[in-house]
């Protein structure tokens, strides 16, 4: 089972979560958003394989949303961090993640 480390409860089963999808995705304002604007904001994501911020609820505990960097192939939660707090740098993060595997 994997566990999600809740910022405010800690580790728990990945059943008490909820993904809310891609984090830092920011919301298009009235004045002069076009169509494809609008398009991008609702449709478009990066769809990395690797590591990605996502917004996450811990909708079976305490209900707050966060963020959390997740890899996508290996499911491993590299780091969790409140929302309105700036997304950390992917790349540092795989490079640190690749370092720490390889000395193994
Ligand atoms: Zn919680």
């Amino acid at each position: 089972m994997l566990l999600i480390t809740c910022p405010i409860c800690g580790p728990r089963p990945e059943i008490e979560f909820r993904n809310m999808g891609e984090a830092h995705i920011a919301r298009p304002t009235p004045e002069g958003t076009t169509d494809d604007d609008m398009a991008a904001f609702l449709y478009l994501r990066s769809n990395p394989k690797g590591l990605i911020a996502e917004r996450w609820r811990h909708v079976h505990g305490c209900a707050r949303f966060f963020n959390a960097v997740r890899h996508t192939v290996t499911d491993k939660f590299v780091t969790v961090y409140e929302v309105g707090a700036p997304k950390p740098d992917l790349a540092a993060l795989a490079a640190d993640l690749a370092a720490r595997e390889a000395g193994r």
